[in-house]
């Protein structure tokens, strides 16, 4: 349901909570054997996490990780009963927080192990999460070898968990590797349940799901980079406001550093959103908007608050809107354009958008 439009200027961020339910149903569906998590951390990318976590809430899903203990603590205010889980490494000045807001930790290293064990009667389950091929954080498979023995007894331990490197190129021989490390690991934890796949791992198939998956783009509409076009259906979308049309021609530059100069009469729109709203600046005189359907290409540089479109041939006034993301643009053609993927154009989505959510099946 759309609100008013607070600013006649800002962009519309229009986010489907409709298409964010689909998403995890069909996830669901996908990994019927496993239960299925949230990610929602840095605010569901971007499409704001309050919103995001209560419609997954209605729709049964129990758990969800974050990345930083104060995005958990946001979280618990409106879960009283999920299970969070903090990707972020614990330390001993978060415990009493860990501990006040039931917050579960994702266990990095055998510190953090060392830490928790300690925390006294109070603690929760916790995730241990195992390092098979990514050296980022987790814990080294022969650190867990000597934890592994006496570790189930001095914890709860709720899943053992690891991350896949290159989930999203699924001819990669790393996932082997991984899946085959990670059987190697839960065969030290005989019982314990478990957890490897995020949204790309999850469409690599059955093997990857153990007892529970892990999406966060899936959910938000995104493809995993090198599956193709997204097989889920579009969360987000994006459309910035015509704030003037001016005719130019050859004797003109458009915007910043004049890098942009019209071969002869043309159209031009400038549209209120720049890099201040999360508009990529690398996407200046090599991405799109489009309107009607049609695509105008971005001329000259993205300012801070402002861009423009070279809207020759395409009929439109000011105060009409550009699509930026939707129907005609998916994320993943800006994110090319962009030269990034479309995990860093959502987490990008700034605050200066008016925000509008479809929330639409009975939901609230
Ligand atoms: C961010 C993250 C995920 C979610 O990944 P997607 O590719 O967005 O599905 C899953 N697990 C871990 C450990 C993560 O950091």
């Amino acid at each position: 349901m759309s609100q008013p439009d607070p600013s006649p200027h800002a962009a519309r961020l229009i986010i489907n909570l409709d298409a964010l339910a689909a998403n995890y149903r069909k996830i669901t569906a996908i990994a019927a054997s496993a239960d299925v998590a949230a990610v929602i951390k840095a605010d569901a990318y971007g499409l704001g996490m309050q919103p995001v976590a209560r419609r997954l809430a209605q729709l049964g899903c129990r758990s969800f990780f974050v990345a930083h203990y104060s995005e958990g603590v946001a979280l618990r205010a409106m879960l009283p009963d999920a299970r969070i889980y903090v990707l972020h490494p614990l330390s001993a000045g978060l415990i009493p927080h860990y501990l006040q807001h039931h917050l579960r930790p994702v266990l990095n290293s055998p510190q953090e192990v060392d830490l928790w064990k300690n925390a006294g009667a109070m603690r929760g389950g916790a995730i241990l999460n195992i390092d098979t091929g990514m050296s980022r954080l987790g814990i080294s498979i022969a650190d867990l070898k000597h934890l592994a023995g006496g570790l189930t007894q001095s914890i709860e331990i709720d899943y053992v968990m690891s991350h896949l490197a290159c989930a999203d190129e699924p001819c990669h021989p790393l996932n082997q590797q991984q899946l085959h490390a990670f059987q190697a690991v839960c065969a030290l934890l005989p019982g314990t349940p478990a957890s490897l796949a995020n949204t790309a791992g999850t469409l690599l198939g059955p093997d990857y799901h153990f007892d529970l998956v892990r999406p966060g783009i899936g959910l938000y509409g995104g493809a995993p980079a090198g599956v193709g076009p997204s097989p889920f259906q579009a969360v987000v979308a994006l459309y910035a406001r015509i704030l003037q049309l001016r005719d130019v021609d050859s004797s003109n530059y458009v915007g910043y550093g004049a890098t942009y100069r019209p071969g002869g009469p043309a159209r031009i729109a400038v549209a209120g959103i720049g890099y201040a709203d999360g508009y990529m600046r690398a996407l200046g005189n090599t991405g799109f908007g489009a309107i009607g359907g049609q695509r105008v290409p971005l001329a000259g540089r993205i300012s801070m608050d402002l861009c423009v479109f070279d809207v020759t041939g395409a009929p439109c006034t000011v105060g009409d809107e550009i699509e930026l993301i939707g129907p005609t643009l998916p994320i993943e053609e800006s994110a090319v354009h962009a030269g990034t993927i479309n995990y860093e154009i959502l987490t990008r989505l700034g605050s200066r958008f008016t925000r509008h959510y479809i929330n639409g099946a009975g939901a609230q």
